[in-house]
């Protein structure tokens, strides 16, 4: 497969397309970003690499973060994760309320904000240094030094973070958060702050392609472990969307609002895309199309 000359095709015909949907303006911060830029970045693997645009420029990594929260709780708390976290898609957006009130305080996966707040809760209890082990974890998964949170995003997440506040609050009520609602908060504003590089992000989802062993050869995840997550982000990873990325792309992934995608095919390749603009559900309108455009070149999803 001549990836080189794919995602070359891929960028071009993408960038040929009227520029449609907005860089999210919910986090100040992310609101400077310029909407134009447009990276994507595949691994083998086999450990080949291919990068196209800016897919060697940093982006916020936003809720793609969460697949990686929910690994590391996975890998210490095993299917005791899914006694305070579904694994059903929610067919709601990222932010909604609504569900938590009628299924008492359990959010329908991981991947929604209530979710993942439930599972910061989950590593805040069980890490010594919950924002600095997470980032070791990241680090040692990607085998790359050079990532870290950026302590603006964070803090301006804070300052507009009302929603993330009231779901923190909703879910203690129901006693579905075990630690201060503040500390909970803070590690998850900082999870979501955390800056890569296409290349970096596909790197870091590698062991998701590799039967749960990353990209040095550490088994990270067991393989039904990862099978399970997999299968989580193809029913979850998009949230209200989930279905229209399985049905165009055809692979698992996780999206942000920072406009990245990363997706993988087992036993194959991790992609990572980032396009700022944004459609109505949240999603990247580029990087979905890049990813489309993907599989339908090269034929390879898993379906
Ligand atoms: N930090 C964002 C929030 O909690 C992440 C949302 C997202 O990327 N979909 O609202």
């Amino acid at each position: 497969m001549n990836y080189e000359q794919i995602l070359k095709e891929i960028y071009q015909e993408s960038k040929s397309l009227p520029t449609f949907g907005n860089v999210s303006t919910s986090i100040p911060e992310l609101a400077k970003i310029d909407g134009n830029k447009f990276g994507i970045h595949l691994t083998t693997i086999n450990h080949q690499d291919f990068g196209i645009g800016d897919s060697g420029e940093k982006f916020s990594i936003q809720s793609v973060s969460k697949a990686l929260t929910v690994a590391l709780a996975f890998s210490f708390l095993d299917e005791k994760v899914w006694e305070r976290v579904g694994v059903e898609p929610s067919g709601s957006a990222f932010n909604s309320l609504v569900q938590l009130e009628y299924e008492k305080g359990i959010p329908r996966n991981p991947f929604i904000n209530a979710g993942a707040l439930v599972i910061a809760d989950m590593l805040v209890s069980n890490l010594e240094n919950p924002k600095e082990d997470f980032l070791k974890f990241i680090r040692k998964i990607s085998g790359c030094q050079a990532i870290n949170y950026n302590l603006k995003v964070a803090k301006s997440e804070k300052e507009t973070g009302f929603r993330n506040a009231a779901l923190a609050n909703f879910l203690k009520s129901f006693g579905n958060i075990n630690n201060n609602v503040e500390t909970v908060l803070d590690f998850y504003f900082h999870q979501c702050s955390l800056e890569m590089t296409c290349k970096e992000l596909a790197h870091s989802f590698f062991f998701f392609a590799n039967e749960g062993k990353s990209i040095s050869g550490e088994q990270i995840l067991t393989k039904s472990q990862v099978k399970r997550l997999n299968a989580l982000m193809q029913t979850c990873g998009f949230y209200d969307e989930s279905g229209e990325f399985t049905y165009k792309v055809g692979l698992p992934g996780k999206s942000g609002i920072g406009g990245g995608i990363a997706a993988l095919f087992p036993k194959n390749f991790v992609v990572a895309t980032w396009s700022p603009r944004l459609n109505e559900k949240g999603n990247s309108e580029l990087g979905m199309n890049a990813l489309e455009l993907l599989t339908t070149k090269t034929g390879m999803s898993i379906f």
